[in-house]
């Protein structure tokens, strides 16, 4: 078989990142490898993201650039997927004729077969979202040994951790949000597709998983997932995952407050190897445009779930995600952003300008907020919220951390604390990625620690 080359470039989200690696397994049962440079690629697979117009602009400028690198290769192929392909469909290949391929998000699991047979495939626009979707079963394909990843003749490393999809789509409609378009109605994957796939990763040397979907805390609330078991939640998938031997560090993203039970909460105080790690993304401060978000929870609420997850779990490292300046914010509203990041005081947030998405009901929404206004909102926050990480990190000066080790050079090293803090080591550590080790913090900065071999 003739063997062609492919390159995909991955915009937004884990969910993403693990749908990369399926459509490479995909590609690689039908004879493709996957190729260092995008300019030498026989296939290049630009798999996108729509949740942020900044996003989509960069897919765009990224297939303008692609156009040249055709003209001096004209037998690449070019392939759209994910969630820009699933909006926006034809139009992609109208606007830009030198795409092949546009793949939507249910339809990654069949992209070998799509291009088996090269010559049909031009302008083929693949977007079909089906109600009663079943996501595939995809054994992930591993391989069995990660003792010597120094001497491996790979140009990649051995992963040690891995992102694990459990779930897609959603049925929340946020008012700001593209998801449930672009996904489709939420979906679970069964109990015994998922712990399969973790033994498949633990037997490989994976040693952390991240179980992802777009708000985990409603897993199994739309179809059976356990036969015979129809109130399987997420907390009993949680405590099953993280029983499979091998398995030393268990994270999930991402919540939905709405959706968050008292028995996820307790898993925080009861399973060993789930990290003391919540994302656990709030959007507002105030009732008013929570309200407006279609979010269905209050501050009142959400403050009590920060509570009882400390209570539980005191250690426990809080971040979220704030969008500054939706449609109708008052100064009053923000004001309130404001105070509940006083009041929280959240390890770290990931903050945004609000921004129109296609054919959401925000986009709609006539009180728009102005630009220069949500700059100064967005500066406030994230000046404050930088301030609030520094002090926090600061706790963890003087104190021993186990981290996971992710890079490993001659005289330094990074890694991981299980609260998901990033330690710089400026030593040799005789280790290699993968493995844990114990330092003793000695630096805090506002976005990583550094910390000394013990
Ligand atoms: S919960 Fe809301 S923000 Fe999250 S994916 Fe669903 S619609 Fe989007």
């Amino acid at each position: 078989m003739e063997q062609k080359s492919f390159y995909i470039k991955t915009f937004g989200c884990q969910m993403n990142e693990r749908d990369s690696e399926i459509m490479a397994q995909s590609l690689g049962t039908f004879g493709y490898i996957e190729g260092m440079e995008i300019q030498d690629a026989d296939l290049v697979i630009l798999n996108t993201c729509s949740i942020r117009a900044k996003a989509e602009q960069k897919v765009m400028s990224m297939l303008g650039y692609l156009r040249k690198t055709k003209q001096k290769n004209p037998a690449m192929k070019i392939c759209v997927a994910g969630c820009v392909a699933q909006q926006e469909g034809v139009k992609i290949i109208e606007k830009m004729p030198h795409v092949d391929l546009v793949v939507g998000t249910q339809n990654i699991y069949n992209l070998g077969e799509f291009l088996e047979n090269r010559d049909e495939f031009k302008g083929k626009v693949i977007t079909d979202l089906q109600d009663n979707y079943k996501i595939p079963k995809f054994l992930p394909d591993m391989v069995v040994d990660t003792t010597n990843i120094e001497n491996s003749d790979s140009p990649y490393p051995k992963p040690f951790r891995k992102f694990l999809t459990i779930m897609q789509g959603c049925n929340n409609y946020c008012s700001y949000c593209v998801v449930p378009y672009t996904r489709g109605r939420e979906v679970s994957r069964l109990v015994s597709d998922i712990v399969d796939e973790v033994h498949v990763l633990v037997a490989a040397g994976i040693k952390e998983i991240t179980l992802l979907g777009q708000n985990v805390n409603s897993y199994g609330q739309t179809n059976e997932v356990f036969p015979g078991r129809p109130n399987y939640g997420f907390a009993d998938l949680l405590k099953k995952v993280a029983a499979v031997e091998g398995l030393q560090r268990l994270r999930f993203t991402t919540s939905n407050p709405k959706d968050l039970t008292e028995n996820l909460i307790e898993c925080f105080g009861s399973i060993p190897n789930l990290c003391p790690q919540f994302h656990l993304p709030v959007q507002a401060g105030s009732d008013a445009v929570l309200k407006r978000m279609n979010r269905k929870y209050t501050i009142k609420t959400y403050l009590e779930q920060i509570r009882q997850l400390r209570k539980q779990c005191p250690e426990i490292a809080l971040t979220t995600d704030v969008i500054i300046g939706f449609p109708g914010e008052t100064d009053d509203d923000f004001q309130q952003t404001m105070a509940l990041l006083e009041e929280v005081q959240f390890h770290g947030s990931f903050s945004f300008k609000y921004s129109d998405r296609p054919g959401t009901r925000a986009s709609d929404f006539t009180d728009k907020i102005d630009e220069t206004i949500k700059s100064e909102r967005l500066a406030r926050f994230q000046n404050r919220q930088d301030e609030i990480s520094l002090e926090r990190n600061k706790e963890y000066i003087g104190t021993i951390k186990k981290i996971m080790l992710e890079t490993c050079g001659e005289d330094s090293a990074k890694g991981r604390t299980d609260t998901n803090h990033i330690v710089h080591i400026h030593q040799n550590v005789a280790a290699k990625p993968g493995d844990i080790i114990s330092v003793k913090i000695n630096f805090a900065g506002q976005h990583s620690l550094k910390g000394e071999l013990i």
